[in-house]
């Protein structure tokens, strides 16, 4: 950092007219430079990484770089309203935001300052927007599935509560979709869900906030937002934040979901802040930090053990990757640290299969072991019957001879596609996803069209329901297919097919 010789003897000059006010002159700096939300301040000596700072006109600031004989800052607020030789505070603390109950329901800033209009948010307590991450000793496997209401994820690709599951894929194949409907699904089921949106546009958010109140999903949902149009630095901390939020559930002992769309976004925005501060650029011209700014963030995601409360918090990160390239730096980085991904695929959300979750590359490696009993009793065999079908429907473009397995592992695929198939904010219970799954094992439905199968599963659900009230309830109840349950709706779907006749 170079400053001018006029520069330094002003600033000298005026460290000697203060030599015996009372403020300590390691607290208070002056700004040397700004412009682009990021401040270069002269003097504060005793800066912490990640301490707030506070400037003229209430513009907040937190230290990112210490250098010699200078610190740099990112504004979170107007840097136009701060100049060259302002006097800049140090206040000791490292950055809070404000947490509470008072927050569901709401939408607020980066900064946890209500922007719905909706008046003051009541908080009585705050909280570090950084923290390191629970330790081993702190946190517990997982065991309690987080149903997303979809029947594709909760049969191939679980959700434990506590665990982190990426949400990949280009742009526009229905990621923010999952999360959303993963949230509506969350209705009754005793779990917080906060809802960070990263450089997203303000009519997104505020669509999004809507179809939430459309289905009562605010009550126990809250919303950080740092739009696009807002400072980089507001869309750098805005996931800390929401996770800081978090935290304070996750420590009553409560479990929360919470859903950061995007990481790609927040990536960017700190690529942004980090070559304002003329870090060194690396890979893509991200900072060599970027895996670290990821990992400690998902590394707060966890369950804890029963001694520590038993809370737990889930993240569901979103990555954007740019035609379906994976391997790109951020995807990588961000698959390397989630304990699974669901990969979502153009093709196959452009040829209508929605949601658009590719069987092959999507992966759940905690998840399994929180599945419900009933869910895998079913479920078994779907990936491998999907990914036969993958193969043999690549290869059968080749040729027209078809003998008859290849045409019938065909025919099972498609009723599986057509099964998979869900209408968003329309999440499936648990019932209902292991009737689905279990009718599709019985074969029944291959001899049905594939755009008449979604009819026929719901049709005969309700006729089952109508004819047999405990089958339902006792699946809902215990969690599995008891062997009478299971014999029963044997009977109830072969009496339901054959009476089609
Ligand atoms: P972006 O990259 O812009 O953030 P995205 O990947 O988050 O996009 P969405 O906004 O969730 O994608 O979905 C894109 C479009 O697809 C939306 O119009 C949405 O309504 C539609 N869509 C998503 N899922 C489904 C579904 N299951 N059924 C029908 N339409 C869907
Ligand atoms: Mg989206």
């Amino acid at each position: 950092m170079k400053i001018n010789a006029n520069e330094i003897s002003a600033l000298i000059k005026e460290q000697i007219k203060n030599y015996h006010a009372k403020v300590d002159a390691n607290d208070v700096g002056t700004v040397v430079t700004v412009g682009d939300g990021i401040a270069i301040i002269y003097g504060l000596d005793k800066a912490m990484l990640g301490e707030l700072l506070i400037f003229p006109h209430d513009v907040y600031g937190m230290v990112m770089n210490l250098e010699t004989d200078s610190v740099g800052a990112v504004l979170m607020g107007d840097d136009s309203l701060i100049k060259e030789g302002d006097v800049v505070k140090r206040t000791g603390e490292v950055m809070e935001v404000p947490v509470g109950e008072a927050m569901l329901g709401r939408v607020v800033n980066a900064l946890g300052q209500p922007i719905d209009g909706l008046g003051e948010i009541k908080t009585t307590s705050r909280r570090p927007i950084e923290v390191i991450a629970p330790g081993v000793i702190k946190r517990k496997s997982v065991d309690t599935p987080l149903e997303t209401g979809l029947t594709a994820i909760d049969a191939m690709t679980p959700i434990g509560r506590g665990q982190r599951e990426l949400i990949i894929g280009d742009r526009q194949t229905g990621k923010t979709a999952i999360a959303i409907d993963a949230i509506i699904n969350q209705k009754d089921k005793d779990v917080i869900c906060i809802y960070v949106a990263i450089g997203q546009k303000n009519s997104t958010v505020a669509q999004i906030v809507e179809k939430l109140r459309n289905h009562h999903a605010l009550s126990y949902t809250m919303v950080v937002a740092a739009t696009a149009s807002e400072p980089a630095p507001l869309l750098y901390i805005a996931p800390y934040a929401g996770c800081a939020m978090a935290e304070e559930f996750m420590s009553q002992g409560k479990d929360v979901l919470i859903v950061y769309d995007d990481l790609s976004k927040h990536a960017v925005a700190y690529r942004t802040l980090s070559l304002l501060l003329k870090r060194s650029p690396g890979r893509e011209a991200y900072p060599g930090d970027v895996f670290y700014l990821h990992s400690r963030l998902l590394e707060r995601a966890c369950k804890l053990a029963p001694e520590y409360g038993g809370g737990s918090i889930t993240a569901l990160p979103i990555v954007e990757t740019q035609s379906g390239d994976i391997s790109a730096y951020i995807p990588t980085n961000v698959i390397s640290i989630t304990d699974g991904q669901i990969f979502l695929n153009t093709d196959l959300f452009n040829a209508g299969q929605r949601p658009a979750i590719d069987s092959g590359l999507s992966v759940s490696r905690v998840g399994g072991a929180a599945q419900f009993k009933a869910t895998k009793q079913v479920a078994k065999s779907l990936k491998i019957d999907l990914a036969n079908f993958t193969e043999m429907k690549s290869f059968s473009q080749f040729g027209s001879d078809l003998d008859k397995s290849t045409l019938a592992v065909l025919k099972h695929g498609e009723t599986l596609l057509a099964m998979l198939r869900q209408e968003q904010y329309k999440p499936r219970q648990l019932d209902q996803q292991v009737f689905e799954l279990y009718l599709s094992n019985t074969r029944y439905l291959d001899n049905v069209e594939p755009n008449k199968v979604r009819e026929t599963i719901d049709s005969c659900y309700d006729f089952i329901a109508a004819n047999n009230k405990e089958i339902f309830p006792s699946i809902n109840k215990n969690k599995q297919i008891l062997p009478e349950i299971e014999a029963a709706l044997k009977q109830a779907v072969e009496t339901y097919f054959n009476g089609q006749k």
